[in-house]
């Protein structure tokens, strides 16, 4: 609620996204496995062998699961 509010005074649009499976889902492929998380920092896609830090296939997966549903509920 603290951040939705910063981001409103800031001018920003704020969409609650289900944070589930985020970090184990290949930004690449969609291939999604608990495997693709061999440590804590580190994503390796199992499937298509995609590499990157954990941290920012987790975003990107959140960032593209905000705009899916901006689209479906539009304001
Ligand atoms: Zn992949």
């Amino acid at each position: 609620a603290i951040l939705a509010a910063k981001a409103e005074g800031a001018g920003r649009e704020v969409i609650a996204v289900d944070p589930r499976n985020t970090s184990r889902t290949c930004p690449e492929c969609g291939h999604t496995a608990k495997e693709n998380r061999p440590t804590q920092e580190k994503f390796h896609c199992q499937a298509c062998g995609h590499t990157a830090h954990a941290d920012v296939v987790g975003a990107s997966n959140v960032l593209r699961a905000g705009l899916a549903r901006r689209q479906a509920q539009p304001a």
